[in-house]
């Protein structure tokens, strides 16, 4: 299955990526965490996109879809993979569509519309974390690590996200419906698009995914 994560930041996508990986073996490139990965190295890409993160902005088209369509080559044609953030704006969708063809890929199946009204989304996100080192990302009362403020897989700090200020949220919300939402119209005429409720527990999430990927017949 080939698959792509839409919707507001704080909407389950990358929680249900890492079900998805854990119990269907999917692949998921995350956009984000693509990104945050540069940063930490001290990448001239995560240097460049640094500075829109910050600000809750988007980092320009031609940055993350080198990026991502670089990850995408390297998975074998066949993988199963959801793109968790990516495409964001219609530009980076032509992209992904025209690659698609010039590397003799099938087509995405679906898009999943993660739905989600952002009073919600604000008060999820305070309690959101992650590891300064390795990304892993975590969840106060959602996901909660072993041992309090410490990463399961590499012992460090957890942190709240820089780019999780109230504030940037906002911001970001505001980035979402200008620059992304239309995407929904755009995968909608390719009649591609499928919603999933946003605000619903971890489990009762990932059921409600795999329903429409058995509608779909993407799984049995
Ligand atoms: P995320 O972890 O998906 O919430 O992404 C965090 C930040 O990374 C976003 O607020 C953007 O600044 C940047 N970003 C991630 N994916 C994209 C994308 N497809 N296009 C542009 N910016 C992106």
């Amino acid at each position: 299955m080939r698959l792509i994560f839409l919707g507001p930041p704080g909407a389950g996508k990358g929680t249900q990526s890492l079900l998805l990986l854990q119990r269907h073996g999917v692949i998921s490139l995350a956009s984000g965490d693509i990104l945050r990965e540069a940063i930490r190295g001290n990448e001239p890409i995560g240097k460049e996109a640094d500075r829109f993160m910050k600000a809750g902005q988007l980092v320009p088209d031609d940055l993350i879809t080198g990026l991502m369509l670089d990850r995408l080559g390297k998975l074998a044609k066949n993988q199963s993979f959801v793109l968790d953030g990516f495409p964001r704006t219609k530009d980076q969708a032509l992209a992904l569509d025209a690659w698609l063809i010039e590397h003799r890929h099938k087509p995405v199946d679906l898009i999943i519309d993660f739905e989600m009204d952002e009073d919600k989304i604000l008060k999820r996100l305070e309690g959101r974390r992650i590891c300064r080192t390795c990304g892993a990302s975590y969840h106060m009362k959602n996901l909660v690590p072993k041992k309090p403020g410490q990463c399961d897989h590499c012992g460090e700090l957890l942190q709240v996200r820089p780019d999780d200020q109230p504030e940037t949220i906002r911001r970001r919300f505001v980035v979402y419906h200008r620059q992304t939402e239309p995407l929904l119209e755009f995968y909608g005429s390719q009649k591609k698009v499928r919603p999933v409720p946003g605000d619903l527990e971890i489990e009762a999430q990932y059921q409600a995914l795999v329903e429409v990927l058995k509608k779909e017949r993407l799984v049995a």
